[in-house]
């Protein structure tokens, strides 16, 4: 995984410490089924930062690079970030593509998507029904985790973190 950090001044609630360089944008190059298939289909895969359309099987898997957004409650820190991928239906990836330079693109209604990357939660992440919000031009899609999902993932999304979370979160995973 690729990261980029942010610290807090403030000492933390939880272990007292003042929690520095924590990481707080995390994203795997590919998503996970890229390590699932063999050498020949990712020849014939196509993979950008944004997109990964992935031969399996005789059959394409559509894949889009979106953002997982965690409020973090310390303003020094700002939002931690998973930056995953998600995987859509031909028709809606067929959709993001064809409004993808368009100036208002953001209109695009809301697609159904599967989360495609492993995260670190005891319940699995992958397969887990998201909302993936196109936004401007330049930005990357907002993912948001089915709440009806009773999966912490979703409540930490709507409730929020610490930066003790967020150091702990960042921590699970191999850099
Ligand atoms: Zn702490």
């Amino acid at each position: 995984m690729g990261q980029l950090t942010g610290s807090s001044r403030l000492e933390c609630k939880v272990c007292h410490k003042v929690h520095r360089n924590v990481a707080r944008l995390l994203w795997p190059m590919a998503p996970d089924a890229w390590l699932e298939v063999g050498v020949g289909e990712r020849l014939e895969a196509e993979l950008t930062p944004d997109i990964c359309l992935l031969p399996c099987n005789g059959e394409i898997r559509h894949f889009l690079r979106g953002h997982l957004q965690l409020p973090v409650d310390d303003n020094d820190f700002g939002t931690f970030v998973w930056s995953v991928w998600v995987e859509l239906s031909e028709a809606d990836m067929t959709a993001v593509a064809r409004t993808w330079d368009d100036a208002d693109r953001e209109r695009l209604l809301p697609l159904q998507g599967t989360l495609a990357t492993a995260l670190p939660y005891e319940q699995p992440t992958r397969g887990l029904p998201v909302l993936v919000h196109t936004r401007k031009p330049g930005e990357v899609p907002l993912l948001v985790v089915d709440s009806t999902s009773h999966h912490r993932l979703a409540w930490e999304q709507l409730r929020g973190i610490g930066v003790h979370r967020a150091a702990e979160l960042a921590g699970k995973i191999d850099h």
